[in-house]
């Protein structure tokens, strides 16, 4: 791998380093977490390597089922090199159970199943909201062409029947995620993560959530929680519990 040059941009969860290579680039992932649009911050103690290694299933296993994505490969414990692309500015969230912001605004109880996924897209801009967006807003705005959002949909769509169907394999439901795309040399690429900040993930069973919502709502064990999915993916029991830098 070429050398990491200069840091293009820190997130909450993630910083992305230039390298020398310009068509590609490091993503750090931290244990720092944010919800409600920024307004409920805190840390997951282990969380960054949990969700590297997390990403690195989905998108390999992405990959395998023909969804093009940013992803290259892991490069160590907190740090995946991918292409470096243009992030697309809004974000898609499909669902397939209404829960969290879907659920209070169309006044349904969580866990309620939608009879077809439902498919959002929203302004990458947190001041706003992240305001919903529809495909007009999309083009009279200029953030993508309309074959373009024809795509994303149609990337989206799949990958929801795959992560819904390998979650199911290892007693998962996936009741909603959000992701993002970019462009790159000519092509869409599913790209930023796929892990339990960005999916909502329930155990089959006992409907306990496996992810974000466990900190949003002071569920208690979300580390615990995080842990559970990687190894239910994976077999992976992580035990460094290390900390950032
Ligand atoms: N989500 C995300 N980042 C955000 C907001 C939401 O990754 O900034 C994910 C969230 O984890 C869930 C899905 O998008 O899997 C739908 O979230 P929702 O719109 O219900 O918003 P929230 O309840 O997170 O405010």
């Amino acid at each position: 791998m070429s050398e990491i040059t200069n840091l293009i941009a820190e997130g909450r969860a993630k910083r992305l380093y230039a390298t020398e290579n310009e068509d590609e680039a490091v993503v750090y992932y931290r244990d720092e977490t944010v919800a409600f649009h920024g307004l409920k911050r805190g840390r997951i103690i282990g969380k960054g390597e949990i969700n590297n290694l997390i990403c690195e299933y989905m998108f390999t296993l992405l990959t395998e089922k023909g969804v093009p994505n940013h992803f290259i490969r892991r490069v160590d414990n907190r740090c995946s090199l991918v292409k470096r692309v243009e992030i697309i500015p809004f974000t898609v969230t499909v669902r397939n159970i209404a829960a969290g912001s879907l659920a209070r605004r169309i006044g349904l109880p969580d866990g309620t199943r939608l009879r077809n996924p439902v498919i959002e897209f929203n302004l990458k801009n947190e001041e706003l909201e992240d305001s919903l967006l529809n495909v007009t807003h999309i083009t009279a705005l200029n953030l993508a062409t309309t074959a373009e959002v024809r795509q994303i949909e149609m990337m989206s769509r799949r990958v929801n029947e795959i992560l819904s169907e390998c979650m199911s394999g290892i007693g998962i439901e996936l009741i909603d995620f959000k992701v993002e795309f970019g462009r790159y040399k000519g092509e869409i690429l599913l790209a930023d993560e796929v892990s339990p900040d960005t999916c909502r993930f329930w155990d089959a069973n006992t409907h306990e959530p496996l992810d974000l919502d466990r900190f949003r709502h002071d569920l208690g064990d979300v580390e615990e929680a995080y842990r559970e999915v990687l190894h239910r993916l994976t077999g992976n029991v992580l035990r460094s519990n290390e900390e950032e830098a």
